[in-house]
């Protein structure tokens, strides 16, 4: 069970950050990292060029290397001199993350584990669609969120990853699907961490997947999910970019969400929903709401109908997910003909309805699954 004090802590930094005030993080040594060179966005790799005396044109050879020719040492980019080659060496790492374990499903999901440059060891998802191949991205090493019902957030948080370390996870992916001739085509931001709890590597994260010169990966292929930190929602609204939004709500009132999702006690569902509109408005885009059916606690036909008013008139979609066991968490499956009947529920009330398709279950790869396990304590 959970450290109740550490999750009172926990929840506390998130109303001091509604409040905005000073967020205190954990005290704690922490390893110099050495900054990824995929955590630059091309204007910020030019820039470093100019300020190190080379040509700025130099940047875009370099993402060539990194975003097309995959290389894996800096010593490859052959169209580089000697000393500037040597100078990103010693400036940047080009791998932050290693391989430990690549395990793979009987559906084609394959679960990544990496380790980073300080011991700590993240997982990445590879999802095969009829449309493409997606690839489910960790943003934190933990997360402090403290959803009741998420493995993600056991031992809280360790660290932000860094914008390379999030990018470098689509390359390796990319890599091991070089050898079958195959392209990622899609990225989801819902694998380990929230990613508006780390929201300036994430914005790096995206610019460089979805820049032309980068890895080429279009907004519109591209979906970010949040438990619902209502002011990055604004922030993200005023970027105006193309990306699939999605906000894990699973409640319809503010009661049960609360108990499902601590976060709710710092931000209230009523601004949370008044923030979500301003996304829809600002943007012109749908959100996709995540609704997690937790069996006995949100899965009822009253629930469904509650939903239904809360989201009346919101540009939107409904994303039906039965809850993902977690043998810490103490969550039952819906049965199914009761799924199919909130799922009618909502679609008699004129909601746009979809009931996910699970991924890699016999992997532990599935929505709120993933954790390192006992490797992570190994490599620390
Ligand atoms: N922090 C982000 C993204 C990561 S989680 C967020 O909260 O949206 C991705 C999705 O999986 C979220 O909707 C999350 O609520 C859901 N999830 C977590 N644990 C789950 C579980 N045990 N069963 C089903 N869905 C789960």
């Amino acid at each position: 069970m959970m450290d109740e004090n550490k999750f009172n802590e926990r929840i506390q930094d998130l109303v001091e950050e509604a409040e905005d005030k000073p967020v205190r993080h954990e005290k704690k040594e922490k390893p110099q990292l050495k900054e990824s060179i995929y955590s630059l966005r091309l204007d910020e790799l030019k820039d470093w060029l100019q300020e190190n005396g080379e040509k700025p044109f130099r940047a875009t050879q370099i993402y060539e290397w990194l975003y097309e020719k995959r290389v894996k040492t800096f010593e490859e980019m052959s169209n580089l001199s000697k000393p500037l080659r040597d100078k990103l060496a010693a400036s940047f790492a080009l791998t932050t993350l290693s391989t430990i374990i690549s395990q793979e499903s009987k559906d084609g999901t394959i679960k990544f584990l990496f380790q980073l440059q300080d011991g700590y060891s993240i997982e990445t998802v590879l999802m095969r669609h009829d449309y493409g191949n997606s690839v489910c991205v960790t943003t934190q090493v933990g997360c402090r969120i403290g959803c009741t019902f998420c493995a993600f957030t056991l031992g809280g948080l360790k660290r932000h990853l860094l914008a390379g370390e999030i990018v470098e996870q689509v390359v390796k992916v990319q890599q091991k699907l070089d050898e079958v001739g195959e392209r990622v085509s899609h990225i989801v931001i819902m694998g380990i961490g929230e990613p508006f709890d780390n929201y300036d590597a994430m914005m790096n994260f995206l610019k460089v997947v979805n820049h032309e010169k980068g890895l080429n990966i279009g907004a519109r292929h591209i979906t970010v999910s949040t438990s619902g930190i209502v002011p990055k929602i604004y922030q993200f609204a005023d970027e105006q970019l193309q990306i699939n939004f999605a906000l894990s709500l699973h409640a319809p009132n503010q009661e049960l969400r609360q108990k499902l999702m601590p976060i709710a006690r710092a931000y209230k569902l009523e601004k949370l929903m008044e923030a979500i509109k301003y996304y829809t408005e600002k943007t012109g885009r749908r959100v996709s709401f995540e609704y997690g059916l937790f069996g006995g606690e949100n899965d009822s036909v009253e629930h469904a109908e509650e939903l239904s008013k809360l989201i009346k008139g919101i540009k939107c979609h409904v994303n039906l997910i039965p809850v993902n066991y977690v043998p810490e968490r103490n969550y039952v499956r819906t049965p199914r003909n009761q799924i199919f009947a909130f799922e009618k529920t909502l679609k008699k009330n004129g909601i746009n309805v979809t009931i996910r398709r699970e991924h890699g279950s016999d992997i532990d790869a599935a929505c709120g699954q993933l954790r390192a396990k006992e490797r992570a304590q190994e490599t620390r």
